[in-house]
């Protein structure tokens, strides 16, 4: 036999190994999918290092070469990774706020029967960082109702860094909200700290949300979950877009399915922005989940010089609307008073997008 035939038949043994291999590993990852659906229906975790460390020492007792140990331990590495993310894809196909087709998506539709969240036009969500006084509310109210945007944002609660800071008005401000509200026909978005709260300010918002540094709070979000009013949950600038849809999906799964996602931008080495907004994350965020995205561009910014870009980003990336922090004179606002856009900004915003 000459060297090219003796070749081409240990090539054609491999061939065939190739195949008894392919076949065993998938035989190998459809067990392992039948664990991961028991170990997700009891609520366990897909990583065992244990029994990981178990099964590598087992092969390297019956491994008898010509592979070293150290080969067969990063081969058999490679399968429990594969395996392990067959297990998470399986149990992440379930969620409720998984997106399964490209036309699926949640549209939230406010009790006026008309304003709809996700429903395709670019909606804003504008307001001071703050509920200070009713004639702050009135007059950044005004000129909202003068570019149609019927979302009207303020924090009656705003636990700050320091306890000795702003803590918010309180009740006192969700009252001077609802009737700005009332008069230019708009919905109260606003922030819920607690569960506690929950009673008290059902009857001034039309929109609870849930700040970054609450996202994971998930008795806060099981309590959204068990009542009917829309519920935007902002993404906390320390978790993963993956965990961001679970916390999501405690809501959805609680029992409320009109749920808005909010991206404010995480936290990185970047000093110019105040958080770093990824808006390749976010594409891929859109992908993922049929819930309305909007992107905050005031908290992922820190800074109102940059407003017109940022929201052009946010809308060529496909959202469904953005979050701006508008005041009538923010060197004075009680918070955020570097990013609140002054009214002659947010008009000149609304020009720059066509709104
Ligand atoms: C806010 O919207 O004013 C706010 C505090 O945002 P975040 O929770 O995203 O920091
Ligand atoms: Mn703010």
């Amino acid at each position: 036999m000459s060297s090219d035939d003796r070749l081409n038949e240990l090539r054609g043994q491999v061939d065939v190994i190739n195949m008894q291999l392919l076949d065993l590993l998938n035989q190998r990852a459809r067990v392992v999918s039948e664990i991961g659906k028991i170990q997700a229906a009891t609520g366990g975790g897909f990583y065992d290092p244990a029994r990981e460390a178990q099964m590598l020492q087992a092969l390297e007792m019956a491994n008898n070469g010509p592979f070293s140990n150290d080969a067969i331990k990063s081969i058999y590495k490679e399968i429990f990774r594969a395996s392990m993310a067959l297990e998470e894809n399986q149990a992440k196909a379930k969620l409720k706020v998984q997106r399964r087709s490209e036309v699926e998506r949640t549209v939230i539709t406010m009790p006026d029967g008309v304003t709809t969240l996700g429903s395709g036009d670019f909606k804003i969500i504008a307001g001071p960082c703050a509920i200070e006084s009713f004639e702050q509310m009135d007059e950044t109210a005004a000129a909202l109702a003068q570019r149609g945007v019927k979302f009207l944002r303020g924090m009656a609660y705003k636990p700050r860094t320091s306890p000795y800071e702003f803590q918010g008005l309180g009740e006192e401000g969700l009252k001077i909200a609802r009737n700005v509200a009332d008069k230019y026909g708009q919905f109260i978005v606003s922030e819920i700290m607690d569960k506690s709260q929950l009673q008290m300010m059902y009857d001034y918002v039309d929109v609870f949300w849930v700040g970054a540094r609450n996202m994971q709070n998930a008795y806060l979000l099981k309590a959204l979950g068990q009542q009917n009013k829309p519920v935007i949950l902002k993404h906390s600038f320390g978790a993963t877009m993956e965990e961001f849809l679970y916390a999501a999906e405690y809501i959805v799964a609680s029992g409320n399915p009109n749920v808005m996602l909010i991206e404010r931008g995480i936290r990185t080495f970047e000093k110019w922005t105040r958080a770093s907004l990824d808006i390749g994350a976010v594409a891929a965020l859109k992908l993922e989940t049929h819930l309305p995205i909007i992107i905050d561009i005031s908290h992922s910014a820190g800074r109102r010089d940059i407003a017109i870009p940022m929201a052009k980003a946010a809308k060529a990336v496909g959202v469904e609307g953005m979050m701006v922090e508008v005041h009538p004179n923010p060197p004075v606002a009680m918070s955020d008073s570097k990013q609140q856009l002054y009214i002659d900004q947010f008009h000149a915003l609304m020009d720059a997008l066509g709104q």
